[in-house]
This record gives C-alpha cells, sequence and structure tokens, in this order.
C-alpha cells in the first residue's frame, strides 16, 4: 500500500516507522528542515502504551537511554492539603516489571534518534515540501500536521474548540529537596501544575495560570521567577536555578467531529489536542499511530482499504472522548476552590488514598488508555 504522511512531528515519523514495519510504502512530507524539527523545547511525559508501541516498532531499545524513569507519582491537592502517591505496585503486573510509573522525555533527544532511525528505513521516503505534487497515488493519506492543519481546513473537517482562559509557563530548574525518581502532579486554584524529573537534580516544571497571572510571571526577572516558583513547589522542595528562559504558550482544547475526510486519515494533534495536565498529549498521538498500524496490519483490509478510514475513526472514537473528557475534569476540579467542593473533593483523595483498586483503576487508565 502506498501512503503519504503530511508533517513529520512526533506522529508523523511514528506513523512512519510504524507503517512501513506493517509492509507500506510511505513518502513523508515536512516543511521544516530535521534541525528546526529537533530545536523544540518540549518534554513529554512518556506513558505504557507509548512503550509498547516503541517496543513493537524496534525503537525502545533506541530511545530508553534518553529516557528519565519516575517511580513516584505524587499527586497534590494544595486546597485540601492533602497528597497521594501512583507507585509502580499500581500498574499491571506485566507492565510492573519496567521499573518505573512512566518516563521523562526531552523532545530534541528522541526526534533526533526518531529522525537518525528513520533515514535507515527503505521504505520512508522523506519529501521536503508542504505539497502533495498528486494526491492519486496514495491508497491513504494521513494528516499528522498539528493542530494547525492546512490539510483539514483544505477538506472543511470541522472541529470542537476553545481556549482555555489559561497559559502554561514551562521551565527547567534545579530544585533541591526532592529525588529524581518522582513526578508531581500538584492541583492548585490556579490551574494544575506538573514538576517531572529530567536527571540528577534537574526538573521540568510545566505549570497552567489565568493569562493574566502567566503574562506577569513572564515579564519577571530570573531571581523573581525563581520566589515565585518558591511560593508554588510543595512544602520542602526549593528551587535552586533557572537553567532556561521561561516559555509560554496559550492552552486550546480541540477535538475533531471525525477523524477522517474520504482517504485522509487525521492523526495526533491534527485530530485532538488537549490541557497539558497529566501528561497526556503526546500518548494519546501514539495511540492514534498503534491503532492505525493494527488496522493496516489487518491482512483482509489490505484489498479493502476505503474502509479503514471509517474503521480507524470509529476505533479511535473511546480512547479519545474519555482523555479529553478526563483532562478537562481535572483542569476545573483543580480550580473549583469553592466550599461547597471541598466535600466532594475529601472524598475522591480519601478513596484514592485508601483504595489500592481504584488507584489502579486511574493509573491504569491514564497509562495504557481505553
Ligand atoms: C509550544 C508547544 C509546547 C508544547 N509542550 C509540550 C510539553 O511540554 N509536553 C507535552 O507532552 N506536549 C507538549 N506539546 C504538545 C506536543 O508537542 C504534541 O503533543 C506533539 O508534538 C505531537 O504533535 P504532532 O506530531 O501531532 O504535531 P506537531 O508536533 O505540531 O507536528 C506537525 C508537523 O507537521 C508539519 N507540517 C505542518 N503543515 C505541513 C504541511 N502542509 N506540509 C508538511 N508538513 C507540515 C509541521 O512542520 C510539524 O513538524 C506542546 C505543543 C506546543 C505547540
Amino acid at each position: 500500500m502506498n501512503v503519504a504522511i503530511i508533517g513529520s512531528g512526533l506522529t508523523g515519523s511514528l506513523a512512519a516507522i510504524s507503517l512501513a514495519n506493517a509492509g507500506c510504502r510511505v513518502d513523508l512530507y515536512e516543511r521544516l528542515s530535521d534541525e528546526e524539527l529537533i530545536n523544540r523545547d518540549r518534554t513529554y511525559a512518556i506513558t505504557h502504551s507509548s512503550r509498547k508501541l516503541l517496543q513493537k516498532i524496534g525503537l525502545w531499545s533506541v530511545l530508553v537511554s534518553h529516557l528519565v524513569p519516575f517511580q513516584y507519582l505524587n499527586v497534590i491537592d494544595y486546597e485540601l492539603n492533602k497528597k497521594f502517591q501512583f507507585l509502580i505496585n499500581d500498574l499491571k503486573t506485566i507492565d510492573q516489571k519496567y521499573a518505573a510509573v512512566g518516563w521523562i522525555a526531552e523532545h530534541k533527544n528522541i526526534m533526533l534518534a526518531i529522525l537518525e532511525f528513520i533515514s535507515d528505513i527503505d521504505k520512508i521516503n522523506k519529501i521536503p515540501t508542504s505539497v502533495i505534487p498528486n494526491t492519486n497515488n496514495y491508497e491513504i493519506i494521513i494528516a499528522a500536521d498539528g493542530s494547525t492543519s492546512n490539510t483539514k481546513k483544505k477538506l472543511k473537517t470541522p472541529s470542537f474548540n476553545f481556549n482555555y482562559d489559561q497559559m502554561c509557563i514551562t521551565t527547567k530548574v534545579l530544585l533541591r529537596g526532592v529525588k529524581s525518581n518522582e513526578a508531581f502532579e500538584i492541583l492548585n486554584s490556579e490551574g494544575p501544575f506538573a514538576v517531572l524529573p529530567l536527571g540528577g537534580d534537574l526538573f521540568q516544571i510545566i505549570c497552567s495560570q489565568s493569562i493574566k497571572k502567566g503574562n506577569y510571571n513572564m515579564s519577571l526577572s530570573k531571581s523573581m521567577f525563581l520566589d515565585y516558583l518558591s511560593t508554588i513547589l510543595p512544602y520542602g522542595i526549593e528551587p535552586d536555578t533557572i537553567i532556561d528562559e521561561p516559555q509560554s504558550f496559550p492552552i486550546n482544547f480541540l477535538i475533531n467531529y471525525s477523524f477522517f475526510s474520504g482517504k485522509y486519515i487525521y492523526l495526533g494533534e491534527t485530530a485532538h489536542k488537549f490541557h497539558p495536565v497529566g501528561g497526556q498529549g503526546l500518548n494519546l498521538c501514539w495511540r492514534d499511530v498503534d491503532c492505525l498500524s493494527r488496522l493496516i496490519s489487518i491482512p483482509l483490509l489490505k484489498n479493502n482499504h476505503s474502509i479503514i478510514p471509517l474503521l480507524y475513526s470509529v476505533s479511535r472514537l473511546i480512547d479519545v472522548i474519555s482523555i479529553s473528557l478526563f483532562t478537562d475534569i481535572l483542569v476545573r476540579y483543580s480550580r473549583s476552590n469553592f466550599n461547597i467542593f471541598l466535600i466532594p473533593r475529601l472524598f475522591i483523595f480519601f478513596v484514592l488514598k485508601k483504595s489500592a483498586l481504584t488507584r489502579k483503576f486511574i493509573l491504569n487508565i491514564m497509562t495504557n488508555g481505553i
């Protein structure tokens, strides 16, 4: 089968490898140079669903040295002043042997390794342009050109979207008083924020807050920003030095009404984009890739490829909708600091702290999807 992929971000690149493994000839179109693709300053939480896909396509052994594992995921509710932990024991038995609740990856490292891996695969032809010369050459065309996808605009595929009244600030910082194998998800009335280990004392802060407060914080000098961090970090954790320039980006929610249009299939952020809370974004994009490559590998569908886009769209619906609801509810939960919500919040935290079964259920959804 001949497949075109528009966009060689982390979704498009993984789709190219996965579909080449499934026997397709892949033309991978990208408008940016490799250098531009690599030089993005982002940090991802990697879950077990992504680990499984990477193992299946032979990339795990290449990437694992670039990943920082964490064994504890601390969830703290500042309004309640309560905390519980997800531990390795809360994972499915089969996932426990990897000795990590999850991993943290820096974009530069994994993008470079993935592009090198692609350059050794004969079935992938990289084409440095943004226009497909002849769409009739392909049985399937995959749009992985990101949340502002031109392909989607051209095909007039509608989507449900809105902007959160929040922005996200990310920065790398040296911290004291925290172990290098723990991550934090903190529920704060300003908005949820995460502290992710990058090895040693280095951590990535990904913090969401109102646009007004975010703009103010972005205007602070590094030393003032460090003071601000010391006011929001959990008790006992001290920020030492900011390593990079803090960066900010707006947060929006986007979900397509359909994940295909004719022979075009929407993958990754072209189809859905959520709040960064819970670190689900990239993992959900890679589960799209896994679902599509499973369908394309079914022998019966090789000669009936016109049905693949519809099957893909239906197969992805439940996972994408549940993760979108889960992340959106978490944001609203975090910001609902009215007294009326305190009792349900206390109840939820009590159950999660005391019931291993509930923790296992939630962690399994977060790490393996639905
Ligand atoms: C500023 C920013 C910061 C982020 N930070 C984080 C973070 O800290 N943690 C996290 O988990 N996630 C983060 N994300 C989300 C994360 O980057 C995505 O989940 C991930 O990159 C997967 O996206 P993708 O490959 O689907 O799309 P993209 O990464 O957007 O890739 C789309 C690709 O398509 C190419 N393209 C577009 N149009 C065309 C065309 N016409 N022809 C050819 N190529 C085209 C683009 O050049 C691009 O390379 C961030 C996103 C942004 C925008």
